[in-house]
């Protein structure tokens, strides 16, 4: 197993606090989507996703994030808040292996800046595009749209999430045709090994060679940085707040005190 290293912590949550997620390393994709649907699911004007393999985001508040199925063949299974009922996340569009986290969940959404604005031809008026930005009628095509590196991580994970639901079949078959004498609960049962646990009981990590964590690590930090960058550019551009509502006060200023 990979040694502890430190690691951009990206870390989001629902209102109430209690439950927290982290994101293990950069997105996939990141986008705005302002169809109607998402416009009457999110209640706002658009939505915001930033794509993610589903195994790299851990749980780390009080409680788990509970998935449901809101409306079965009509919604996505979402993760909510069991306690706050916010919505952290949904399954992604393309397999069960990615989901799409809601960005403003984020302790830090402007981190993630949308790489691609879909249905733009149903954005409110008063809502603009930032210069440069990538736009599209309709929904984009994956294949064209993602940087190529996160297609080769979404298939990658597709391959482990199918492998494990077979393995998962394949060991609920052996239960079925094995005698109940062999189901005792694990607590009874003196030297079980790793060989006796699901596929899924394993966290990805533990297979993770230096090698690999490694990569995964420049990736992240390399992706941070520059978002990092970017908004420090931005903010140093703009204006502070403080001295937006210190000018705001001078014009303001009452002529006859
Ligand atoms: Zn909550
Ligand atoms: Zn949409």
């Amino acid at each position: 197993m990979a040694t502890a290293r430190p690691f951009p912590k990206v870390t989001g949550g629902c209102f109430c606090r209690k439950t927290r997620y982290r994101i293990e390393t950069a997105p996939l994709f990141c986008y705005a989507c302002h169809c109607q649907d998402c416009q009457k699911a999110s209640g706002s004007v658009f939505a915001c996703y930033a794509s993610i393999e589903r195994d790299r985001v851990t749980s780390i508040g009080e409680l788990d994030p509970s998935l449901t199925v809101p409306v079965p063949g009509v919604l996505r299974e979402q993760a909510r808040c069991s306690s706050c009922q916010t919505i952290l996340w949904a399954c992604g569009d393309y397999s069960p292996a990615s989901i799409d986290i809601k960005v403003g969940t984020l302790d830090i959404p402007t981190l993630m800046e949308p790489d691609m604005h879909a249905f733009i031809e149903s954005k409110v008026d008063w809502v603009g595009i930032p210069e440069g930005a990538k736009t599209c009628k309709g929904d984009f095509d994956r294949r064209d749209a993602w940087p190529k590196a996160s297609l080769e991580r979404l298939r990658v994970a597709m391959q482990k999430h199918d492998k494990a639901m077979e393995e998962n079949k394949a060991l609920a078959e052996q239960r079925k045709t094995t005698p109940a004498s062999s189901d005792v609960p694990e607590d009874d049962e003196d030297g079980a090994d790793a060989s006796d646990k699901t596929p899924t009981a394993q966290s990805p990590d533990e297979k993770e060679t230096d090698e690999e964590f490694e990569k995964r690590f420049k990736e992240t930090e390399s992706t941070l940085l520059a978002r990092l960058e970017q908004l420090s550019k931005k903010l140093s551009q703009e204006e502070t707040p403080e001295a937006a509502m210190q000018k705001l006060n001078l014009d303001e200023q009452p002529k006859d005190p």
